[in-house]
Formats: structure tokens, sequence, C-alpha cells
């Protein structure tokens, strides 16, 4: 086969794969031979610069930058759409409808309204050319290199798509997503973002695609627009948009009459909760296209399709105070403290204030009643004030100056949201708060210390850092709340056994603000050791991957504090790992590395603990449970039916006792 057709065959099968993933959600290879194709294809590519092409499968990771966005004029205006709030808005509409059909029966396609930002994008023969964001309606922004990079937008089509349309649709942030995004933020100290659709939206003006690439979005498909589209009806168009290989819900419905609509409303106002992205309505279309150009438009929206929006999950409650948290990292958060309210199935209590700007905004007072909404985020947040409730003796809030819990004056770094507290080293929930960090899941894992029992040991002085903890005795420790004799050994043989933590997890443990685990495996991988780290000058750092000048200055900061430096020296003579742990010793090849192997089963040449070995010593790692990161399943006898099926379901490839010693060889 020559090389142009060896491209091409890799292109189109890698392409399936993407589609049978993202789109279909019904993977039929494991992410490993998928990965491995990726590389092949790679790997040719850069050999044969000639056949570059920007719709290549490779190209989903993104890498171009763009400064400004060129402007461009929709070829079909993006109009908006008409809302409606309650059953007799519906009606109304119904009846407009009517009017100028006459006295015909009229079907409805019914959709759900993915909240999002809209998107139009345009193919040619069949292949992707240009996404533009909706912008004022009449033009919008060219996006088309960031749009790439979602997984679930088809580059190039399959079957009878017409040669030339645009095609409309929502690019939506799942929840799932949104909250993994988040946690990595908080995990290193970061502001997490306020909520799905903003957060989707901002993703499409992203200057750096490769950034794009890395956000799980996704795009939902729900009109075609254009001219010869060989379609009749709303319904029928979703039904090929899907067939030529977009992602498009399946739970749009075809309703006979206006019951019927109501019903498809009410099921999902209800059920909505149960999907993975966050909706806030239903979108009613009159079906025939041939109806709708009856119906034509209004300025601003077609008569033909009108938004039944859900309401809002709100409820109207008092706020009794504001009180002000300090994170480990100093950044206060005001925290509203709500009377009770029923709201979307749960009591609320309390809601998010974000910060000083967000409270002056909206003026909100203590003793407003103000209006809680749940969004995507857990705690929810208020969003109004009733004025018309506002007591005659109201104040202003005055946002606090001082640390509520050391009474150091606070700080603003410009261009920040959040105020700081200072006081690194006096403040208690700073104080706290690094400890609890060091001694968390992720980090030094210590059995046997809670979140709480911290709180106790600082309140009691027996530690004020980290490195105290490893000075604690168990007669200590012994006399505190509910520490028992059994519970007192626990924490300290807990203790004891962190100290065998490998080094990447050390330094994440030490709490450096932006230095996530990620960031802290990277840093160990690269410096080796703690000292060679400490001693890094900035412009050194920043060529290490993925560090950036912020997170550099950071560490910097850190390593030059002499509290820092004497907690340390400290660790050090405790024992802790600060040298990367080198396995190269025992490693016999490399030909599992990057590979994760989970084992299963019973087997006759090998006991299941030689296979594991065997697998570190190839470099590989030894997996728990099988998830889609798995990349083989070692099974032997008596496998669990229940794992082959998982195994199957994710197509991860099997290897019996013999293949898996065939391919260490
Ligand atoms: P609005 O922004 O309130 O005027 O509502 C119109 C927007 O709803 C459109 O621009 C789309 O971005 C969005 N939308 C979400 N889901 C759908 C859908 N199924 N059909 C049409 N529009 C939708
Ligand atoms: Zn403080």
């Amino acid at each position: 086969m020559d090389i142009k057709a060896q491209l091409d065959l890799l292109r189109k099968e890698l392409n399936e794969h993407n589609y049978n993933y993202y789109v279909l959600d019904n993977p039929t290879i494991s992410d490993f031979d998928f990965d491995q194709k990726l590389k092949e294809l790679e790997k040719l590519e850069l050999a044969h610069p000639e056949y570059f092409d920007i719709n290549s499968p490779t190209q989903r990771v993104g890498g171009t930058v763009t400064k400004n966005f060129d402007t461009i004029v929709h070829r079909y205006r993006m109009y908006s759409l008409d809302n409606s709030y309650s059953k007799e808005d519906l009606l109304d509409w119904e009846q407009r409808v009517q009017k100028v059909l006459g006295d015909v029966p009229v079907e409805f396609t019914c959709e759900l309204k993915y909240d999002g930002a809209s998107i139009t994008i345009t193919y040619e023969d069949g292949v992707l050319v240009r996404a533009v964001t909706r912008g004022d309606g009449v033009q919008g922004d060219d996006v088309t290199n960031n749009i790439r990079t979602i997984r679930s937008v088809p580059i190039r089509l399959n079957g009878d798509y017409p040669q030339s349309f645009d095609i409309r649709g929502e690019i939506v942030l799942p929840l799932a997503g949104f909250e993994k995004m988040n946690q990595d933020l908080i995990e290193i100290g970061e502001t997490p973002y306020s909520n799905p659709r903003n957060t989707a939206s901002g993703s499409l003006k992203l200057q750096d695609s490769a950034e794009v690439a890395k956000r799980p979005l996704d795009c939902l498909l729900y009109n075609i627009v254009g001219s010869d589209l060989g379609v009749t009806t709303q319904y029928e168009s979703l039904d090929k948009a899907r067939a030529w290989g977009f992602k498009v819900p399946t739970i749009s419905k075809l309703a006979k009459n206006i019951d019927e609509v109501l019903e498809f409303i009410n099921y999902w106002d209800i059920h909505r909760h149960e999907l993975p992205y966050e909706t806030d309505g239903v979108v009613i279309k009159v079906n025939s296209l041939h109806y709708q150009d009856e119906l034509g438009y209004t300025s601003k929206a077609p008569r033909w399709a009108i938004a039944y929006k859900f309401k809002a999950e709100q409820a109207e409650t008092v706020l009794n105070s504001i009180s002000y948290q300090v994170g480990r990292t100093g950044a206060i958060t005001p925290v509203a403290n709500l009377e009770p309210v029923q709201l979307a199935g749960t009591i609320v209590k309390r809601a998010s204030l974000h910060n000083a700007d967000q409270i002056a905004k909206l003026d909100i007072r203590v003793n407003d009643s103000v209006y809680v909404e749940k969004g995507g985020e857990i705690i929810p947040k208020i969003v109004g004030v009733n004025l018309e409730a506002r007591p005659a003796d109201s104040e202003r809030t005055v946002y606090i100056k001082e640390c509520p819990e050391c009474g150091t004056k606070l700080k603003r770094n410009e261009g920040e949201a959040q105020h700081y507290c200072s006081n690194v080293y006096g403040c208690p929930p700073q104080i706290a708060g690094r400890i609890q960090h060091f001694i968390s899941r992720k980090a030094m894992d210590i059995d046997g210390l809670g979140e709480e029992t911290v709180v106790l040991l600082y309140k009691n002085e027996l530690v004020e850092n980290y490195a105290d903890l490893y000075e604690l005795k168990k007669e200590d420790v012994l006399g505190l709340e509910r520490m028992g004799e059994k519970s007192a050994d626990n924490l300290i043989n807990g203790i004891e056994a962190s100290k065998q933590i490998p080094f990447e997890r050390v330094l994440y443990a030490l709490g450096i603000r932006y230095v996530g685990e990620t960031v802290a495996k990277k840093l160990a991988n690269h410096y080796k050791t703690i000292d060679a780290l400490a001693e890094a000058p900035l412009m050194e750092l920043i060529t290490v991957d993925e560090i950036g000048e912020r997170i550099a200055q950071s560490v910097i900061d850190f390593f030059s504090s002499d509290v820092n430096k004497e907690i340390i020296a400290r660790l050090k003579e405790y024992g802790l790992q600060f040298v990367l742990e080198e396995k190269e010793s025992t490693v016999v090849s490399d030909v599992l590395l990057g590979q994760t192997l989970v084992v299963s089963g019973v087997f006759e040449q090998m006991s299941r603990d030689e296979i594991k070995q065997a697998i570190e010593d190839h470099g590989g790692k030894v997996g728990s449970s099988i998830t889609s990161k798995t990349h083989y399943v070692v099974a032997g006898d008596k496998m669990g039916p229940s794992k082959l099926e998982k195994a199957n379901k994710l197509g991860i490839k099997i290897l019996t006792e013999a293949e898996f010693i065939a391919l260490i060889q």
C-alpha cells in the first residue's frame, strides 16, 4: 500500500473510533489500541509532511493560537427563541400557529433546550469548514480551530449529506467533566468556575486551541439549515443529522398535538436532572418545514418555534447573616447563612456569595429577602434580592477588612476577585488546612488521622505544622477527645507508615500553591530530588513541561521561605522520601511502559503476585479494577463474569497467561 492510502485508511479508522466513543458512547476498541493507532498515524504524518491534513484525527489536540477571532457574517441569520413559561403561554402560541396555517393538523417536535453556547458549523462536501459563534445573530466569531478539538464534532460526514449546509447546536460542558475541572482547581487552591454554561462559552473564545482540547466539551446538534436538504420535517432532519455522524440526542419526540407536548414537558421537568448535562427548558418546533416557511419569522425569532422554560429552581428566603471562611491558601469566601428553605428536593441553609464584587453587584444585605437558585454547582447561590421586602433600616453590606480568624488586614491582588489573609503561618484555618491537605488521601494518605483530629491536635497545641506530626507520641494523643488506645496506635502507625510515601506525593503534600498532583509529578520526575528543585531558578523551572511562570514563581516563593526551609529539613531528618525512587534497577524492559494492566483469575505457570511483579518490571502499572484507562486484562481461570463483561464492553484486550508471557519476552 502506498503512503497516501495508508494515511487515508488510518485516518478513516480513527475517525470512526472517535465517533463510536464520543458520539455513540460505545467504543469498539480499547483506549490503548486507539492510542497505538494514533501514534502510528502521527509517525507517518511526521515522516510525510507533504500529506498534512488539518482534518486528520491527529489535529484534535489543537495547538493553534488565535489572537483575534475573525468576524463572520452568518449565511443564515441565527435567530433567538421566544419564551413561554406556562401551559397558557403555550396554548396561545399554538393558536397563533393555527391561525396562520388554517384548520390543519399540526405536529410538533419536542427537544430539550441544552444550556450552553450556540454554534453554527458549516460543512462543504461532507467536511467541516467553519464554526462560528452566534454573536449578535447576524455575525459571530470564527472559532473553527477550537471547535475542531471537540471530539464529538465530526470532521468528515458519512452517508447522503447535502453538498453544503450549516448545522446548529449547543456546546455544553457535561456536569461530570465540569465537576472534575473544578476539583482540579480546588486542589491547587484556585477559584473554581461558577457554572458549566459560562465555562463552555468561555472555552470557545480561548486563544490556545490546545487548552480547549483539554476541556471535556461536547456538542449537541438540533437544526440543519440550507437549501435542498432533502428533508421535509424537523424530526426527520434530526434523524438525518444523526446518520451523517452528528451527536443529536435521541430524547426528542414527535408530538401529535399540544397535549403530547405537555406530556414531554412534564416528564423532562422532573427527569432532566438525570441527564449528564444541563438543560433549561424544552424547545417546541412545528414539525413540517413547509409549515415553518409559511409561518416565517418575527424580527427576532421564528414563529414556528417556542422555548418553554423550566421554572428555575428558585426559592425566596431571608438572609440571616454573612460569614467569612478562610481557606488553606488564605482565600476568603463569603457564605450566606439563610433561613432554611426547601429547594429542588433539599433544604438549603447556606449559599455561596463568591466574593466582595458579587455582593456589591447585587447589593445583598443582611435581613434581605433573597432569591436562591440551584444550578450545576453543588452549593446554591443567591441570584437576586426582593427589594420590595427590604426592611427600612437596612444597611449596605460592608465587606470585612480583616481576617475573621486572625485579625490580619486583608489583601487583594490586582485582577483577582478574592481577598486574602496573608498571615500564612499564624492564621489558624490556614495552618490546619495545610496539615489537612498534607494528610489527605492523594497526598500522604495517613491512616488513622482525619480532618477533625487535625483540628483537635492543633487546638491542643500538639502540632503547628505538618512536620510536628512526626514528633507525636502515643501518650500525647491518648487523652484527646474520642482517642482510645486503638485509635492512638493507628494514628502513630499511620504517621510512621507515611514515611514510605514516594517523593512526588510528598511534594504534592507540601501544599505549594498551584502545585497539584500532575505538576508535582512533573517536577519530581524532572528534578529527582527536593534539593535540586529548591535550587532551580525561575528561567529553568519554566522550561519544564506544563510549568508556567505563575507556578514557577510560586515554587520559588515556597522554597525561599525560612519557615518552609526548616520544616523540610526536619521532614528529611524524620526520613520522608525526598528523592525520586529509582525504579530502573528492577526494570527489565519497557514493553509495557505507560500501560495499565489488571490481573484477574487463577494462573498456572506464575502466581498472581509474580504476574504483577512482572508487569512492573516491564514498565507497566498494575490497576486494581477495570476502567476505560485499562489497557489489558491478564485473565486466568475463574475470572469473574462481570469483569469479563466489563472488559468486553470497554473493548479492552484480554490476555491469557501464555499471551502475557509472550508479550513480555
Ligand atoms: P435564547 O438564547 O433564550 O434566545 O434561546 C435560543 C437559544 O437556545 C438558541 O440560540 C440555542 O442556542 C439554544 N437552544 C438550545 N437547545 C435548543 C434546541 N433544541 N433547539 C433550538 N435552540 C436551542
Ligand atoms: Zn487570617
